[in-house]
């Protein structure tokens, strides 16, 4: 689908008192450049949790101990519309960003996803989707006909009885991979595979995951272990090393290392020196890759968050649903990115753990 170029919102000039046209420098929004952070790094993604609700209870992101009976989850009336949503993602691609990410919870729960996803895709952007995959056969060919360009599926064990104690709400794998399936017969190709990988609980599943998606020409992902959030009860130990990973991969298939696609990537990837395709690293907490990290983070209630691992975020609802212009608005989102400092995987220690953190199912991994 081609998409058209950005469109720049001109700004009525100003007069000043005399009378004369007040000439202002023109802001990151008019000149189409990228905001940069405090570490000069580039506004390039931006990463919208569509909902805070999810079918799973996955016990590294929601714990059903505390997500379970009773957890109130947002109302209707706090979460975004479509139209909010757009208008925020229109704001910020006049600041650089280039990528989205639609995110949950489970996105796919969201009511009329594909409508959102139609109307984000006249924005000139890289539309993606991360999904556990439970949904997906449902609505692949709905989303791919909407203009979503890639997908992500979650898969954190092939071994039933491992995915579903981690999943902990009894789906099956049959359930992801015929999500899989559907969404390659919609024309999503190659799909990017994520496996969050915890020791004794599905570290047993790493070599067979990547026999299962060698040669598939989709990317698997080995995630590390993180202390997202303040719910999971992490520990260290529990974290499998990415060099680890490519060790015990190492040891069946040869493996060399591959560059990035582009600054930011947060996958160190590598390829199968057989030809049967790559893999990628996801290393937070060994590798952490804080220097290129480009991420905003829009939660369902229109809190921005600049850090995966942020304790609190800035409100945009106040803004979105009273007075403001987009000049006002795109200068709240503006100076939160110019702000922002954040570095928390460089950072991360026994202590910072512990620390009072969103949790990764309200805005999204
Ligand atoms: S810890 Fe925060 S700053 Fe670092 S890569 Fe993750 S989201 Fe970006």
């Amino acid at each position: 689908m081609d998409r058209p170029s950005i469109p720049i919102i001109p700004v009525p000039p100003r007069h000043a008192l005399d009378g004369s046209v007040l000439v202002h420098p023109p802001s990151d929004a008019e000149s189409g450049a990228a905001v940069s952070d405090q570490y000069g790094r580039p506004l390039r993604d931006l990463r919208i949790s569509v909902t805070d609700r999810c079918n799973f209870r996955c016990v590294y992101c929601m714990p059903r101990a505390h997500f379970g009976r009773g957890h109130a989850f947002l109302a209707r009336a706090e979460i975004l519309d479509f139209d909010e949503i757009l208008r925020v993602a229109r704001l910020s691609v006049a600041l650089g960003v280039r990528k989205i990410r639609l995110t949950g919870g489970e996105p796919l729960l969201r009511r009329d996803l594909d409508r959102l996803v139609a109307m984000l895709a006249m924005l000139p952007v890289e539309l993606t989707l991360t999904t556990n995959g439970a949904l997906l056969a449902r609505q692949a060919r709905a989303l791919k006909s909407a203009g979503l360009d890639r997908l992500t599926v979650s898969l954190d064990a092939l071994d039933d009885d491992r995915f579903r104690a981690i999943n902990d709400a009894d789906f099956g794998v049959a359930d992801v991979l015929a999500g899989i399936d559907a969404a390659v017969a919609a024309g999503f190709a190659p799909i990017k595979i994520n496996m969050v990988v915890q020791r004794g609980r599905n570290d047993a599943d790493i070599v067979p995951m990547a026999a299962r998606f060698r040669g598939s020409g989709h990317i698997l992902r080995f995630i590390e272990y993180m202390d997202v959030g303040a719910t999971n009860g992490w520990r260290l130990d529990q974290v499998v090393p990415a060099a680890e990973v490519v060790r015990r991969l190492e040891a069946r298939w040869p493996l060399a290392p591959l560059g990035e696609n582009y600054r930011g990537e947060v996958a160190r990837r590598w390829r199968y020196r057989d030809g049967a395709g790559e893999i990628g690293l996801i290393a937070s907490v060994t590798q952490p890759f804080c220097g290129d990290c480009t991420r905003l983070r829009l939660s369902p209630d229109g809190h921005l968050y600049a850090c995966l691992f942020a304790g609190r975020g800035q409100a945009l609802k106040p803004l979105l649903r009273g007075a403001a212009d987009d000049r006002m608005l795109t200068a709240a989102i503006a100076g939160l990115w110019r702000a922002r400092n954040d570095r928390y995987s460089e950072q991360r220690s026994a202590a910072t753990a512990g620390l009072d953190k969103v949790e990764m199912s309200y805005i999204g991994g």
